[in-house]
């Protein structure tokens, strides 16, 4: 099959919203009157961001997934996405499971494909989202301020459980390690939390990397500093919630420096805590206030007696050599 049969066959599907979509040497996009263009690009190597075995359906769910989380940190409405793919050989079974786990995602959020590029190469995949959102609304990272309150969506560290284990360096059983490993391998970006907090967060990010380390980002573009509990995490993992038993530290390690999230961090005033909660419940996603921002710089995280716990998440590897494989 030649490329521009596997285009046709596989990644050529018509366009609804979009004035164009694949076939040209440019796609069209038309964003609504006084909305702005949100674009965000993922790239994922096999190896580095995933794991050679993987589902190539749930492949091509997480491909858009951590793209369209970027779009949700913005509080971007997706419209539209293209995809640059190399491939090492055309494999009939794996391109048509890849493509129906990204569509199907796609469809879900109402994101088109329009374009793309192909070529024979190591297994690469990197998507490029466009979104919507009125001028001037974006959710930004440098908005947060001192007196705000630091929420998070869903939980946290999940996805690193099912690497370890995946590594060989915890052993779950077995329906803990499938619920792990479906929160690392289909990620749910928070789109309708995202659009739902525009006007009320003052900041937002995705945790891809880590909630200490994606946290960072926010309140160094702010310019201000938070207050964490460590003793929170049980209740932010879902493994633990849920009765299994781990060492402490493990699970604080998990939820402050897991990576491969894709929850949303965000600010928000004090006096906004009714309005962070209703747009919660219309976006049906569950949300966890976790600290607070404060005028000094720095993520401050206490401990038990609220005391500042020398934390240094660096050394947060029982986990090989490399980061965690977050993709976004
Ligand atoms: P060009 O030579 O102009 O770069 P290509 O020959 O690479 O165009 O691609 C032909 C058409 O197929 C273009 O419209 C391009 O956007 C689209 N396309 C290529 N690869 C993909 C892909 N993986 N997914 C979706 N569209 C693709
Ligand atoms: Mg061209």
């Amino acid at each position: 099959m030649g490329e521009f049969e596997l285009i046709a066959r596989f990644f050529d599907r018509p366009v609804r919203r979009s004035p164009l979509g694949v076939g040209d040497d440019c796609a069209l996009l038309q964003p609504a009157a006084g909305m702005q263009l949100a674009v965000s690009t993922d790239l994922l190597v096999e190896g580095r961001h995933f794991l050679s075995t993987v589902d190539p359906r749930r492949l091509g769910h997480k491909a858009l997934a951590v793209n369209l989380s970027d779009l949700a940190a913005c509080g971007a409405q997706p419209l539209a996405f293209t995809l640059a793919i190399a491939l090492p050989r055309v494999d009939e079974a794996w391109l048509a499971a890849f493509a129906q786990g990204m569509f199907a995602l796609a469809d879900a959020h109402g994101c088109e494909l329009v374009g793309g590029d192909t070529t024979r190469g190591p297994l690469a995949i990197d998507i490029t989202v466009f979104g919507e959102v009125p001028a001037g609304q974006a959710l930004l990272r440098s908005g947060a301020r001192a007196g705000d309150e630091l929420w998070v969506s869903g939980t946290l560290g999940d996805a690193r459980l099912a690497l370890e284990a995946f590594r060989g360096k915890v052993s779950l059983p077995q329906e803990v390690f499938e619920a792990a490993r479906r929160r690392l391998e289909l990620p749910q970006p928070r789109v309708a939390l995202g659009c739902a907090l525009r006007g009320i967060a003052s900041s937002a990010i995705d945790i891809s990397d880590g909630l200490a380390g994606d946290l960072g980002h926010v309140l160094r573009r702010s310019g201000v500093g938070a207050s964490v509990a460590l003793a929170q995490a049980p209740q932010l993992l879902a493994a633990a919630r849920a009765g299994l038993k781990l060492d402490a530290r493990l699970v604080e390690d998990l939820v402050f420096a897991g990576g491969d999230d894709y929850e949303l961090a965000f600010t928000a005033p004090a006096s906004r805590r009714d309005a962070v909660e209703a747009a919660a419940q219309r976006a049906a996603t569950p949300v966890t206030r976790i600290g607070s921002i404060e005028a000094a710089p720095g993520l401050r995280l206490l401990d038990g007696a609220g005391h500042v716990a020398s934390r240094d998440f660096g050394g947060f590897d029982h986990f090989g050599d490399s980061p965690a494989l977050s993709a976004g």
